[in-house]
């Protein structure tokens, strides 16, 4: 019952030319990196001369490889996976990479994103006797690999991708390959890496610093990378591609030391905040960011308007999930928890409170509460995003429609629900305008999704009529 929109998974896979070296290491510190875009469960599977062996568990990455998981794998190439369930539920049976073992090989497949036709497919599978063992949209993919394998890596690929339906990044673990293939909108991230000797495959550039390697660049929307000991072929499998990259990931999900598409994120925070403060500047004291996407929006905010900048609210990193389900009112409790607010600086002061997104909220009504609690003399509320209006379909958690505060409610009922003395929204063309910058105007033209906010989404969904064809 958090209240922000979930990033549904991280994937990451590493393949070493030498067959004695063990990407297991750098795989555990890369799903390490990745950890925000997944909590639920945890796993890594290596290959190690021509065998497949997986571990997977429920927890975060330091709880699931214990030193002693740990050392039961080893391989010179492999592919890890962090996951929070979107689809399917949250137990062992669909936590990932799922592998497959058959006659001609072995294969592991590790998944963000959702698969809009997942049913329909699997229902064909099914009918033709294939068994499943979890209730995960991914395992869908897996199958349909393992039954056009004969046809070879490549068609099988092809074959499988072309049937398919939604988000996807994936990260593809072979015999002898690393492959790794991105959805025609190019939905969710999906990036190359170098290191000494080898190649990585991530979801979010932090990871591939983190294992000390080298960005090369993302795969392009339809892009399959198939790495193997010889060579890196890369080829696209979809004619019709249109970049649609998820907008929310530079608003919240992505951490700030990404870039992802040639956008770094932090950048993109800090300009949306500078064009908050020229959309819907106020008179104001102090302005501050809710940790910790809203503080470099804040910082822009604050650089934007000559409102002096501070941080106004801690956050407590260590409270972590919790598998209680609390009633309404422990819920709000807990957002005093979480967050805590510095009466020294807040006391007496006109605060603009900078969030990346209002999505129930609980949060932001909690926040007011507290800071004129502390002494705040006004509440002004900014938000980095447009209002959450629909449900997202492409891999993220999103509440129902009816929990949605602002499905339904005008922006001055929702200032009037929260407490605050004032709330605005950036507009789309703001939040469009903060995800330009230099390096992405040298790239091929940018697009994004923006479904949530606008309710037209990049690939027709059944029961949603918005659709933005080009
Ligand atoms: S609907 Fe929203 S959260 Fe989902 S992919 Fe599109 S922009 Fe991202």
């Amino acid at each position: 019952m958090d209240d922000k929109l979930k990033e549904a998974c991280g994937v990451f896979g590493v393949f070493f030319q030498d067959p004695e070296k063990d990407a297991v290491p750098l795989i555990y510190y890369g799903l390490l990196s990745l950890q925000h875009r997944g909590q639920e469960s945890a796993g890594i599977a290596a290959v190690y001369h021509k065998t497949i062996e997986c571990r997977r568990g429920m927890g975060l990455v330091g709880e699931v490889f214990t030193p002693d998981i740990l050392s039961q794998i080893r391989g010179s190439a492999g592919v890890g996976h962090v996951r929070y369930s979107t689809s399917g539920t949250s137990s062992i049976e669909n936590a990932q990479p799922f592998v497959s073992r058959f006659k001609l090989g072995s294969i592991a497949v590790a998944h963000n994103g959702t698969l809009t036709n997942a049913d329909v497919v699997r229902e064909l599978l099914e009918d033709a006797g294939v068994g499943f063992t979890s209730s995960s949209d991914s395992e869908v993919i897996v199958n349909l690999i393992t039954k056009n394998y004969k046809k070879g890596l490549e068609k099988a690929l092809t074959d499988t991708i072309k049937f398919i339906k939604g988000s996807y990044a994936l990260a593809v673990l072979t015999d002898d390959a690393l492959v790794g293939a991105r959805d025609p909108n190019g939905i969710r991230p999906l990036c190359l890496g170098k290191i000494n000797g080898g190649w990585i495959l991530a979801s979010e550039s932090c990871a591939i610093d983190s294992v000390g390697g080298e960005l090369v660049r993302d795969l392009e929307p339809g892009e399959v990378v198939i790495i193997n000991r010889d060579e890196v072929l890369s080829f696209t499998f979809s004619e019709k591609t249109r970049r649609a990259a998820c907008a929310f990931e530079y608003v919240y999900f992505a951490r700030p030391d990404s870039v992802i598409d040639g956008v770094d994120v932090y950048g993109a925070r800090v300009r949306a905040g500078q064009i908050l403060g020229r959309e819907s500047a106020v008179s104001a004291d102090l302005v501050i960011g809710v940790p910790d996407s809203g503080i470099p929006a804040a910082m822009g905010y604050g650089k934007a308007t000559g409102t002096p900048f501070g941080l106004g609210i801690v956050k407590s990193k260590y409270v972590g999930r919790t598998f209680i389900a609390p009633d309404q009112a422990l819920r709000e409790r807990a957002v005093s928890v979480k967050h805590n607010v510095i009466q020294s600086e807040v006391q007496g002061k006109r605060v603009v409170l900078i969030d990346d997104s209002i999505v129930r909220g609980t949060t932001s009504r909690r926040l007011v509460s507290i800071l004129k609690k502390a002494g705040a003399r006004e509440v002004h509320i900014r938000v980095c995003s447009p209002p959450v209006r629909f449900p997202c379909y492409f891999g993220i958690d999103t509440p129902h429609r009816k929990d949605l505060i602002s499905n339904g409610n005008s922006v001055g009922e929702l200032c009037a629900s929260l407490g605050a003395d004032s709330l605005a929204f950036i507009s789309v063309e703001g939040l469009l305008e903060s995800l330009e910058s230099d390096s992405r105007k040298e790239g091929p033209p940018a697009g994004y999704c923006l479904g949530c906010f606008t309710g037209e989404y990049p690939i027709p969904v059944s029961g949603e009529t918005g659709y933005a064809a080009s």
